[in-house]
């Protein structure tokens, strides 16, 4: 269907692709953005673009991927913990600015005719046109003034804020930092010649010890917290090579997760952040922005209303964003417990990284980067690196010996006759988070056990939730954990195994 008349509320990424998509489909529409702050405002720092998001930007629009590409800064990846670093080779990573992500949106929504105004905002009821795309972030308020929405927020345990420093790091890292107080951990990647992005997060107890709940509330809402930026500076003094953080509107937040019943009411839409957000540690809040204002372009082309529209948006888009917000959650809490986790080696800590949210496997991190992979491999299974990875990896995973105080094992594939062992605690775990009370009651419980075998549902989820809860008894007892994986599970089983997340495992039909 052609459309005539079409107001976004929100001038973010999400908007302003949203606009000129619309905008090139249908030429003779007066497509406006409105958005609140001036153009040139800065808030934020870099944003990566991983190279799906690219192809699928480029399929899309080619000429405005190009713009960004032309100013992107391509990086690569690493895990540093004390003087061990793992690096990973990644092409394609691109990083830019978000305020250079911002101009060329702008710059690119205006050549496809949109008209842009700044420095007003607006809602829903004061826009007359055929359609209304909220795009006005995390604090919507489209959305919260609209209860059709079904909104859901939940906020996550741990702190983070986000900063910046003016060099180009080598490669974007992972790097903990040990304090007096706890730990800190901080997501950096470049995204210009001089510039990279810190993203730093802790628990609240490590927050509450340095003393962080009272400068977060003695920070206005303009300014940054720098006390924090401060004390980050000499905490993660290495990695900063003397160089400052740099705080804009810098503060300790709590990530939240929106998630929404319906996305669109009547003739409005909500699209981006407003309707979903995805935890930092993917990388994707813009990339999802985005590939939603491509999903509303092709159902707007495909649907002969607007109401139709809305409805094959949100058939066609709803699966994959629930895919990466599912994803985005394990990954948030795989950051949240990471303290616990200081004590793998750091090689094998990065195959804990890559495999955390069961959405990259083994096999697929041995094909992208087969050193880095294989060493992690190599030193859960005490082999040489140099004899170079095995033809059939799960195999010789599986394959490899254990020692445990609860005693010798050939493989690590649990002998039936240990589950029926009276020493041996069968627990099932039917859990909806592995973090939640249920399961720390069974962390709890063994505590008690010489051995624990997890048993439950074999739908996917439940087998990720049965690994992770395998790894929280893993920190925390002396238990030997086992865990039943059902066989079209076997690359998790695998993965499981060397990221430390059980110690045998029992692969059913
Ligand atoms: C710490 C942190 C790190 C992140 N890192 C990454 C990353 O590496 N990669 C990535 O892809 N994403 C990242 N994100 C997420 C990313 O910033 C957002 O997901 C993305 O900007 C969402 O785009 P959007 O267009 O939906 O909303 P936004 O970019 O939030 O834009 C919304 C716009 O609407 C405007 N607005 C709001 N209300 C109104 C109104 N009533 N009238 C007019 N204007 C209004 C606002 O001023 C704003 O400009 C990160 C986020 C955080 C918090």
């Amino acid at each position: 269907m052609k459309v005539d008349r079409v107001a976004v509320i929100g001038g973010g990424p999400g908007g302003l692709y949203a606009a000129r998509l619309l905008k090139l489909s249908n030429p003779a529409a007066d497509i406006t953005v409105y958005e609140q702050s001036s153009p040139d405002t800065t808030f934020g720092f870099g944003v990566g673009l991983a190279s799906r998001t690219q192809r699928n930007l480029r399929l899309a629009d080619a000429v405005s991927l190009d713009a960004i590409v032309a100013q992107a800064y391509s990086h690569e990846m690493s895990m540093q913990v004390g003087d061990a670093t793992a690096r990973l080779a990644h092409g394609d990573l691109l990083a830019i600015a978000r305020t250079t992500l911002l101009s060329i949106l702008q710059g690119q929504a205006r050549d496809a005719g949109v008209r842009l105004v700044f420095g007003e905002r607006r809602e829903p009821a004061e826009l007359d046109a055929d359609l209304v795309i909220a795009s006005d972030g995390i604090n919507s308020a489209t959305r919260t003034a609209n209860p059709e929405f079904g909104a859901d927020i939940t906020t996550g345990s741990g702190l983070y804020l986000w900063c910046g420093t003016d060099f180009a790091l080598p490669s974007a890292i992972f790097v903990p930092a040990i304090t007096e107080h706890g730990t800190f951990v901080a997501h950096a990647y470049p995204y210009a010649v001089d510039r990279s992005t810190f993203l730093i997060e802790t628990d609240v107890e490590t927050w509450r010890r340095a003393g962080f709940d009272n400068s977060t509330e003695a920070t206005e809402a303009a300014d940054s917290d720098e006390v924090s930026l401060r004390y980050l500076k000499t905490a993660f003094a290495d990695t900063l090579q003397g160089h400052d953080l740099i705080g804009n509107r810098t503060r300790w937040m709590q990530f939240r997760t929106v998630t929404c019943r319906s996305w669109s009411a009547g003739n409005v839409v909500l699209l981006g952040d407003a309707a979903h957000t995805a935890h930092y540690s993917i990388g994707s809040g813009t990339k999802l922005a985005m590939e939603d204002a491509i999903a509303l372009d092709a159902a707007l082309s495909s649907s002969d209303t607007v109401e139709g529209a809305l409805v094959e948006y949100e058939r066609v888009r709803r699966p994959a964003v629930d895919h990466l917000q599912q994803i985005a959650l394990r990954s948030e809490q795989w950051w949240e417990s990471f303290p616990h986790r200081m004590d793998l080696p750091v090689e094998q800590l990065m195959l804990a990284y890559m495999t955390r949210a069961g959405k990259v496997g083994l096999d697929r991190f041995l094909e992208s980067a087969p050193d880095v992979a294989w060493k992690g491999i190599a030193s859960y299974g005490n082999a040489d690196v140099d004899s170079g990875p095995p033809e059939d990896v799960s195999a010789w995973v599986l394959g490899r010996e254990l020692e445990h105080a609860r005693g010798s094992f050939d493989t690590r594939l649990a002998p039936d006759a240990l589950r029926d062992d009276p020493t041996t605690n069968v627990l099932t775990v039917d859990v909806e988070s592995a973090w939640n009370e249920k399961a720390t009651a069974l962390v709890d419980e063994a505590r008690a056990s010489a051995t624990v075998w997890l048993t439950g549902p074999v739908e996917r989820a439940h087998v990720l939730d049965r690994l992770d809860v395998a790894e929280r008894m893993m920190q925390s007892s002396d238990a030997l954990v086992v865990v039943d994986v059902p066989k079209s599970c076997l690359p998790d089983a695998v993965a499981g195994l060397v990221s430390g997340r059980a110690h045998l495992v029992s692969v059913g039909g």
